[in-house]
Order: C-alpha cells, then structure tokens, then sequence
C-alpha cells in the first residue's frame, strides 16, 4: 500500500510535466513553430559612401546614386508596407565598413538584406561601354576567381578602410574557415537569396523592360557574414553614358525602387506561404 501511494503520488507530480512534453511534441509545439516567424524587418545597405566613391560615370558617383535609390526604397516601403521595419546601413554621405554592414543587419534580426550598387565595365567611359548595360543580382556563393569580376570591384573598399587586415584577417578564399563559413550560408540562405534575387529580375526585365545579366554567385564580401538571405543589386552600368542618365533620373531612380519594394512584396508571399 505505502509503495502504491509513492508511484500515484510521483505519479500526479510527473502529470504536468508529462503534459508540458506531450503538448510541446504536438499540435501545440508546431502552431508556435509557424506564427514565431514573421517577416518584419528589411536593411537596406547603400553601398560605399564617404572617402570610398565607389565608381563613376561621367559626372556621377556610385555613392550618390546609391543612396538616392536606397531613399526611395525607404520611403516606398513606409508608404506601401507600413508593418515591416527599414533600416539603412547610412543615410548621408558617411563611410562604412563592409562587415559593420552586415552587423547591422545581423543585430537587427533582419530578415532581408539589399545591397545597392552600380556596376562598372573594366573599358571605362568609352563608346565601347556602350556593350556594357543592364542590372546584375549577385548572391554570395560558390565563385571561380575568373568569373567575379563585381565581387572583386565590390570588395575593394576594405583595402581603404583603417583595420581592414585585422578585420579581414580570416578572409581568404583557401582557407577552410571561408568553406565553413559559405556553407553555412549556403545551407540556410543561399536558397532564400536567389528566390528574392529571380523575383527581383524578373521585375527589372518584365515590368521595366531592362536588360539584366541576372542572379550570379560571386563571393560578395559584404554579403559573406550575413545572417538572412542577402542580395546585392547592379542597379545598372553607371559607366555607361545612356545609363548613367536612366540611374540619375528621377524616373530610372523610382523605377528601380518600386521594383525592389514589388519584389520584397512577393517575396514575403513566397516565404509566408511555405
Ligand atoms: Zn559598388
């Protein structure tokens, strides 16, 4: 009798916990998995900035151009998707840091990360730059050295910046640290980032009618350590004099915006929906 009221009595106090397990494993357990995630907040990165111009036209900087299309994005996006959250890496014309970047994105818990740039061909600004035009979305991935040429004008700023040896020091494309570090980014967001990137290109040629080298994988530094599916936009070849105009003006400028803003809309249906 005495050991029988030790088992019931072990027994009621184990209940709750054997009910806490049960409701975990179950029904309970898989409708918190689903509502925990919910697309609320986008890092918009206008690249370079400062002492770092990036490239040029013939009157323009990449700089410039980029922030103006970042700011339109910005205000797009608090116009038409008032419930997700914008944060821009830079507002003004400031120098950043490619891995405070992606920090900025990581600390946020952003759930998407845009990178805006303008492309640039090697020839310069010659008639023959003419052959050069169009968008270009680069995902962070497996890359042949002769086949990056953006990522490698893209990662040049970190040669200006003050403690790019410390900062950089793990970086090279040999060391198996890098191949732990991209398969960790393959695996989790490699898939996310070219869905937004194919969206986005999608907007670029159907609804604009542009030409785009479309979704490339480059090893893009300042994608390489972000947590969240990350792209880097070419917006267009600013060292081509017809495209120098188009990103410019403010037509190009809020055709490019309203494409992005369309494409993280789609994007957030895509990902809601799976
Ligand atoms: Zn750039």
């Amino acid at each position: 009798m005495i050991k029988n009221n030790v088992n019931l009595k072990t027994a009621i106090k184990l209940t709750p916990f054997l009910f806490f397990i049960l409701t975990a494993l179950t029904g309970n357990g898989q409708q918190n998995n689903i509502s925990a995630f919910k697309f609320k907040t986008v890092v918009i990165d206008p690249g370079h900035g400062g002492k770092d111009p990036g490239a040029h036209g013939v009157y323009s900087l990449e700089k410039n151009v980029a922030l103006d299309i970042a700011k339109k994005v910005r205000q797009l996006m608090e116009n038409e998707m008032d419930d997700v959250n914008v944060i821009m890496t830079r507002s003004t014309d400031k120098f950043i840091e490619l891995n405070v970047r992606s920090e900025i994105a990581n600390k946020n818990n952003a759930n998407l990360f845009i990178s805006i740039h303008c492309n640039s061909s090697p020839e310069g600004i010659a008639e023959t730059a003419n052959k050069e035009k169009g968008a270009m979305i680069l995902v962070y991935g497996f890359h042949r050295k002769e086949e990056q040429m953006e990522a490698l004008r893209e990662n040049a700023s970190i040669y200006i910046e003050a403690d790019y040896k410390k900062n950089y020091a793990g970086y090279n494309e040999n060391d198996p640290s890098a191949l732990i570090i991209l398969n960790t980014f393959m695996a989790k967001y490699r898939r996310q980032s070219i869905l937004f990137g194919e969206i986005l290109n999608n907007q670029f040629v159907n609804n604009d009618g542009r030409k785009s080298r479309g979704v490339k994988e480059q090893g893009v530094l300042v994608l390489a350590h972000s947590a969240m599916p990350a792209v880097l936009v070419e917006t267009g070849y600013i060292n081509n004099p017809q495209e120098e105009k188009y990103l410019n003006s403010d037509t190009g400028q809020n055709e490019i915006a309203t494409s992005i803003v369309n494409a993280i809309k789609i994007y957030r249906k895509e990902i809601d929906a799976t």
